[in-house]
């Protein structure tokens, strides 16, 4: 493969053939949300993805069945665990979901410090594997880093953001009330689910406690009940069977499977590329932008190059870092874009250390229906208005109610009594867990392997990234508010966990590309665009400046269909 970008070779039947207005990068979240917006806009758009197709209903193989229809009751495998020490430590990589994982062994990287990368290689991405939870970041999180010092500033601020979150939430449907905080922005939203009893006594008990402390209701990408934009898309109603990792035969929660990329299909302008594994762009010195990219079969390893006039990048945080790592040029010698040295650097994700654990005294007379697909949450409560700890940031926190089985969980789990107490509901139980900001930092970084390669001969990625004080600290707050907060809600036998896991594990990766104003200290634009390369976008996770409380997703859907419009609207222009 040619680090020159001078040469360019085409070997599949000449440059216009493959030629495309725009190229998006990965068929996940972010990519295919890229798609969406530029074919509804009338680009051709080729959208090159590394993983098989996956296509909405007919590639669900497990979305059906029941627990006796796996072979190990849909416990993992040991064989399959003890191979994969990595994604096997990721709740939701069950015998009904491998298949959408990455295993350890396909794709090796390095761990210079514990890293737990999880991946999903296919049309989708995670967004088949994801937990849904969406919430729009707030003023406070777009305002901190200029506030606070931690980061660079980011170059947009809540209000350019809004309206790009509606426009995602409306199409992709999200659940969840208008409870009026400015720490947790309102939405477009479905009907949301209901709380139980002792969420609600929970809920209420909290708020008479604490001053500014709010509990609502979790938002999620569910059609609590579908508008007529998400019946066009062919969804229907959410039926709360929470099994939504293996693909959802109703379409009822967003994935790029079952939204985006049919949609896209429909327009007529998407070329949809499995199987092609883009090995890095190509700088055109002539024009001074970016001419394509070069690609590479997953199986047959075959190298193709293809052309357009813009390229979004969204192959996910660590594999956008990488691509961009291994594009070198005479004009980017050091990876794309990278004038400032900056590339790689500045990895943040989000804290899960955290959570404690109690029992709760409920009423044993009332029950709860369904498998409800999200749960209470808490918006961030410290260092919101001003610094006040002596950590900087906060934690969101999220808790639920539920009650057990019988004697489930005590070690006897054999014979007829264990069997009849099945059929009783048991106890109540309330567990609460972070999710901490962290602080992005040079010294956290991903950058390419000298020596190690991967099956494509790319280089393997290497990570350097670790919880820091701030950390230690803001976990331990977390322990001790979370405790407290139980207690004061009623709740009995307290216990606080650390889940030890390493980074990675929440995977809410970030950074690496981030944006921000001055070319010297970042690498993208206030429109996802590279300083010094109008014609590439990057808007997944890579693009981050910080890391809010907040989930990232729905931030990362705003963001392409934001910079996507940008693109189109410039090309219209000619100013790239
Ligand atoms: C179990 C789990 C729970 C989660 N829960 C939540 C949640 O509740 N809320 C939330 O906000 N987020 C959640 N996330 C994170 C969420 O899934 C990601 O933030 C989101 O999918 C990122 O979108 P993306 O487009 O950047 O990447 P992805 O969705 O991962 O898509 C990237 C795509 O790029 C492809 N690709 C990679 N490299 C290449 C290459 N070289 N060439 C071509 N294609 C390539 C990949 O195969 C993949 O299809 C969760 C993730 C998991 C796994
Ligand atoms: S809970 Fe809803 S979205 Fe998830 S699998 Fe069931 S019907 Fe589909």
């Amino acid at each position: 493969m040619p680090g020159d970008s001078t040469k360019i070779n085409i070997n599949a039947g000449g440059v216009a053939k493959n030629t495309y207005d725009a190229i998006v990068i990965g068929s996940g979240i972010s990519g295919g949300w890229a798609a969406k917006e530029l074919c509804d806009n009338g680009l051709r758009t080729l959208v090159l993805e590394r993983g098989k197709d996956v296509v909405h209903l007919k590639d669900y193989p497990t979305a059906t069945k029941n627990p006796w229809e796996f072979p190990h009751r849909n416990e993992l495998p040991l064989v399959v665990a003890k191979e994969n020490p990595i994604v096997g430590r990721c709740y939701a990589f069950t015998e009904a979901t491998q298949h959408f994982f990455v295993k350890d062994k396909d794709h090796p990287y390095i761990q210079q410090k514990p890293f737990d990368w999880i991946r999903g290689y296919q049309v989708g991405g995670k967004s088949l594997l994801w937990a849904r939870q969406t919430q729009r970041w707030s003023k406070y999180d777009f305002e901190g880093p200029a506030r606070d010092g931690y980061a660079v500033d980011w170059p947009i601020r809540y209000e350019d953001i809004a309206p790009w979150y509606s426009h995602v939430e409306i199409f992709a449907g999200i659940s969840g009330n208008k409870d009026g905080y400015d720490t947790l922005p309102d939405g477009e939203f479905l009907p949301a689910w209901e709380m139980n009893c002792v969420e609600k006594d929970i809920q209420q008990r909290i708020m008479a406690n604490y001053k500014n402390r709010y509990v609502v209701q979790g938002r999620c990408a569910h059609l609590t009940q579908p508008n007529p934009i998400h019946l066009e898309q062919g969804r229907t109603q959410c039926q709360a069977r929470n099994l939504c990792d293996r693909g959802c035969p109703y379409g009822g929660y967003f994935s790029s499977n079952a939204s985006t990329i049919p949609w896209a299909k429909k327009s007529g302008n998407l070329t949809l590329r499995p199987d092609s594994v883009v090995h890095s762009l190509i700088y055109d010195d002539r024009n001074n932008k970016a001419a394509g990219v070069r690609v590479l079969d997953a199986h047959t390893k075959e190298a193709t190059e293809y052309f357009a006039k813009i390229i979004f990048v969204n192959a996910a945080c660590f594999n956008s870092n990488l691509i961009l790592l291994n594009s070198t040029s005479n004009r980017f010698p050091n990876g794309f874009g990278n004038d400032n040295g900056l590339l790689g650097k500045y990895i943040a994700f989000h804290n899960y250390r955290g959570n404690v654990s109690a029992s709760y005294d409920g009423p044993q007379d009332k029950y709860y229906y369904g498998r409800r697909p999200t749960q209470p949450m808490m918006p961030n409560f410290r260092n919101v208005h001003k610094q006040e700890m002596d950590f900087l940031r906060g934690y969101m926190s999220f808790y639920g109610a539920g009650r057990g089985t019988g004697t489930y969980g005590n070690g006897e789990q054999l014979g007829g009594d264990y069997k009849d107490s099945l059929t009783e509901a048991g106890d109540w139980f309330v567990s609460m867990l972070m999710q901490g900001e962290t602080i992005p930092k040079e010294t956290n970084y991903v950058t390419l392997s000298k020596d190690k390669k991967d099956q494509w001969g790319i280089p393997q990625l290497v990570f350097s990234v670790d919880y820091d004080d701030n950390d230690e600290k803001s976990f331990k707050d977390f322990l001790s508010q979370a405790s407290e907060m139980l207690d004061k809600a009623g709740c009995k036998n307290i216990s606080q966990h650390d889940s030890k896991q390493a980074p990675g594990l929440d995977i809410h990766e970030m950074g690496g590309v981030r944006m921000g104003k001055d070319p010297k200290t970042s690498m993208l634009n206030s429109w996802n665009q590279f300083h010094n390369c109008k014609n590439v976008f990057v808007t997944d996770g890579a693009c981050m400046t910080s890391t809010s409380t907040q989930n990232p997703s729905l931030t990362f859907m705003a963001l392409t269909a934001r910079a996507a419009n940008h693109a189109v609207e410039e090309l219209k222009k000619g100013n790239i």
